[in-house]
């Protein structure tokens, strides 16, 4: 490879690198909605008349990306542990394993635990304003932990030649085919052991990958290689929808359903306060 070529490539490399949102602004949306959806009467009071505030936060995380220890915290991934059976649960465990700078490897589910004890803060301190940007907050971290691609070093199919394979997934497919209408979520229980969760979740997500990489590339052979820019054609979207729309459905409910569980949790863990009037 010629010097510039070589340059032009560890470019888009390290361009492909940069960590990614989540669901796109769409499904975190849609997350934060099917939680509130499933809380039972009392918890649930405390959001009456701020679901927008809720669903129009759950965002907001993506876009604190400018400061660089933003990004790591929306994901974790799996391979430089030795895969889902060998993560580490404390972040000093992490260390051990893979030294001082563990973090760029990913941090979301110690993130889920910080951002699930602002949320018992928030209950405590009893101001529902709080309470909805505590839990828009949370959510967002919790859904992208459903996310399969980012619980993988090949979180943008960069190492399998799929690029885009990240936004195609969690945004092309919501953003065409979601209605939250036809998305359904059980009422939340309540979870004892929430903070243990994340790395239950995570490993189902890793699960989902091959599959996923595998549907990918199926569908693409629709695709003329020459002309597989960031739009692919309708037969593209047919076949990926076929194969993986069960699965952006089942994680979107997923992931509605553990915010709901975390929000029933935090509250209860917070005395069961009662939604001030
Ligand atoms: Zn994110």
């Amino acid at each position: 490879m010629s010097r510039p070529l070589l340059k032009a490539s560890l470019m888009a490399a390290c361009l492909v690198a940069l960590p990614l949102g989540a669901w796109g602004d769409k499904g975190h949306r849609v997350v934060s909605i099917l939680a509130l959806r499933s809380l039972p009467k009392e918890p649930g009071d405390w959001f009456r008349g701020r679901e927008a505030e809720v669903a129009d936060h759950a965002s907001d995380p993506d876009h604190w990306k400018q400061d660089r220890k933003e990004g790591p915290r929306h994901f974790l991934d799996m391979e430089p542990y030795g895969g889902p059976d060998h993560l580490p649960h404390g972040q000093e465990e992490a260390q051990a394993l893979l030294g001082g700078d563990y973090a760029r490897r990913g941090t979301v589910p110690w993130i889920i635990q910080d951002r699930w004890r602002d949320l018992v803060a928030a209950f405590k301190e009893g101001d529902p304003a709080k309470v909805a940007l505590a839990t828009a907050i949370l959510g967002h971290y919790i859904g992208d932990a459903h996310v399969p691609l980012h619980t993988t070093m090949n979180h943008d199919g960069q190492l399998t030649d799929q690029k885009g394979i990240h936004s195609r997934w969690e945004s092309g497919l919501v953003e065409r085919y979601i209605s939250v209408e036809s998305l359904s979520v059980p009422t939340a229980q309540p979870d004892p052991a929430f903070l243990k969760r994340p790395w239950e979740w995570l490993r189902a997500s890793y699960g989902l990958v091959p599959q996923l990489l595998a549907d990918d590339q199926e569908a693409d052979r629709t695709t003329p290689a020459g002309n597989r820019g960031p739009l692919r054609g309708q037969a593209y979207w047919t076949i990926l929808w076929d194969k993986q729309g069960p699965v952006v459905r089942q994680q979107l409910q997923l992931a509605g359903q553990h915010l709901g569980e975390a929000v029933l949790s935090a509250w209860i863990a917070a005395g069961k306060p009662a939604a001030p009037k």
